[in-house]
C-alpha cells in the first residue's frame, strides 16, 4: 500500500485501475482463512525484519479505539467490537473512508507517539525484530502537525520501542506521489532539514499511473546526497517500465512491491544478478487485485530467477494479515519447510539497512531459533 491520503494506486482513478476497482472485502475474504499452517508456531517465534510496512496503514483497532476515544467528535467508534466491524470493507470506497478517518485521527504529537508505540508493540507480538517503519511526513504536516513536533514524537517511539520491547526500528519518509512535486519537497524537508537520528531511506508511494517516477529525481538525487538510500515502489500496478524507471531515474536500491517484474526477463536478470531486493507482499497485492489471485502471485517466477526476495505485510490490520500470515503464505506458494522459511528470514536481515550489529545479532537469533526448533523436532520423533 502506498501513502495515502489518496486511494490506493490501482484504484486512485478510473482511468488508473484494473478491469474493477479493487475491493479489499472481497478480495481478502477470497483468502485461505486457514493458511496452512504446519509452520504457525515455528514462523511465530522466528525473529524477524520487516522492510515494507506502512506507519498510519499499520493502525490496529486497539491503536484506532484509543485514538478515537481522545477524539470522540470524529465519529469513529472507539469500542474496538465496533471497529472490528468498522475495518471490514464493504468495498473500496469504504476503505479509503476509513483510512482516511484514521489519519484525521492524529491530530497532535500525543497522536504520532500513541500511533508509532502501539504499532511497535504490535510487531513485537509478532516476533519483529526490526523494522523499517515507512512514514509519510507529508499528510501530518499537511494537516498541522508541526515537522518538528512529528519528528520528536516518532523518535520519541522510537527509543522507547527499543527500550522496553528491544525492536530496532528505522523509518523510510516516503514521498505521497498522488500530491506530487509540493509534497516530494514537504518531504526532502522532512528527511533533510529535520532528518531524524532514526532515518534510513528515502520512498515514493501512491499511485503509478499518472505519477511518472522520473519527475521526482531531484528529490532523490537530493536525499541520497545525504547518505538516504532509495526505496520507491513500482511495479505494483504498472508494469515493469516502471521498475527500470525506479532504478534508473531515483537509484533504487531495493523494490517497493515490484510484482510486474517478472513480465520483462531481462528487469529479472538485472535485479537477480545486482542481487536488488524485492519487498513482496502477497496479501496486500491480492487485496489491491495488483494480483488477481495467489496462485498467480509471482513470487515463485522471482525466486526462481534467483532474486532477493523478502515477505512483509505492508498495511496488516488494513488487510487483515500480519507478518507471520505472510510468511506463511510465502511457505505455502514457495513450498518452504523450517530451512526455507528461515532463508527467508535472513533475507530480510541482509536486504534492510540495518547497522551491522543488529543484522549480526537478528541472523544469530535465526540460526538459533531453526536449530532449537529442529533438535526439538527430531527429539519429538525420536521419542514417539
Ligand atoms: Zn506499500
Amino acid at each position: 500500500m502506498p501513502a495515502m491520503p489518496e486511494p490506493h494506486p490501482s484504484a486512485a482513478s478510473s482511468t488508473d485501475a484494473p478491469a474493477a476497482a479493487p475491493n479489499p472485502a472481497r478480495a481478502t475474504t477470497a483468502l485461505p482463512d486457514a493458511v496452512p499452517h504446519r509452520y504457525e508456531a515455528f514462523v511465530a517465534g522466528l525473529p524477524k525484519a520487516e522492510l515494507h510496512v506502512h506507519h498510519v496503514g499499520s493502525a490496529s483497532p486497539r491503536i484506532v479505539a484509543e485514538l478515537a476515544a481522545r477524539h470522540p467528535k470524529a465519529g469513529v467508534p472507539a469500542d474496538e467490537a465496533k471497529l472490528a466491524e468498522y475495518f471490514t470493507f464493504t468495498d473500496f470506497a469504504h476503505f479509503i473512508t476509513v483510512y482516511l478517518s484514521v489519519v484525521d485521527l492524529i491530530r497532535d504529537a500525543e497522536d504520532v507517539r500513541t500511533l508509532t508505540y502501539g504499532v511497535a508493540e504490535n510487531m513485537h507480538a509478532q516476533g519483529i525484530r526490526y523494522a523499517e517503519l515507512t512514514v509519510t511526513p507529508y499528510s501530518h504536516i499537511h494537516r498541522g502537525i508541526p515537522g518538528e513536533a512529528f519528528m520528536e514524537a516518532i523518535e520519541d517511539a522510537r527509543l522507547a520501542a527499543e527500550r522496553d520491547l528491544g525492536l530496532v526500528l528505522r523509518w523510510c519518509f516516503d514521498i505521497s506521489g498522488e500530491s506530487g512535486i509540493p509534497a516530494a519537497d514537504v518531504t526532502l524537508d522532512a528527511a533533510t532539514r529535520l532528518a531524524p537520528a532514526g532515518l534510513v531511506s528515502f520512498g515514493l508511494g501512491g499511485p503509478e499511473i499518472g505519477v511518472g517516477r522520473p519527475q521526482f529525481k531531484p528529490h532523490f538525487d537530493a536525499a541520497r546526497a545525504t547518505g538516504l538510500h532509495s526505496v520507491p515502489h513500482a511495479g505494483e500496478t504498472t508494469g515493469p517500465e516502471t521498475i527500470w524507471d525506479a532504478l534508473n531515474s531515483l537509484g533504487a536500491e531495493r523494490i517497493g512491491h515490484g510484482t510486474s517484474a517478472t513480465r520483462d526477463p531481462d528487469l529479472l536478470a538485472h535485479l537477480a544478478e545486482r542481487q536488488i531486493p524485492l519487498e513482496v507482499c502477497p496479501t496486500s497485492n491480492i487485496a489491491t487485485r495488483a494480483v488477481a489471485t495467489l496462485a498467480e502471485h509471482p513470487l515463485a517466477d522471482m525466486v526462481a530467477a534467483g532474486c532477493l526476495v523478502t515477505v512483509n505485510s505492508d498495511d496488516p490490520p488494513m488487510f487483515a494479515t500480519d507478518l507471520n500470515r505472510e510468511y506463511a503464505v510465502a511457505a505455502d506458494l514457495l513450498d518452504l519447510d523450517e530451512h526455507g522459511i528461515a532463508a527467508l528470514a535472513k533475507n530480510a536481515v541482509t536486504a534492510s539497512f540495518a547497522p551491522e550489529d543488529v543484522k549480526a545479532r537478528l541472523t544469530a537469533e535465526i540460526d538459533d531459533h531453526l536449530t532449537t526448533w529442529t533438535s526439538t523436532s527430531a527429539g519429538d520423533r525420536a521419542t514417539r
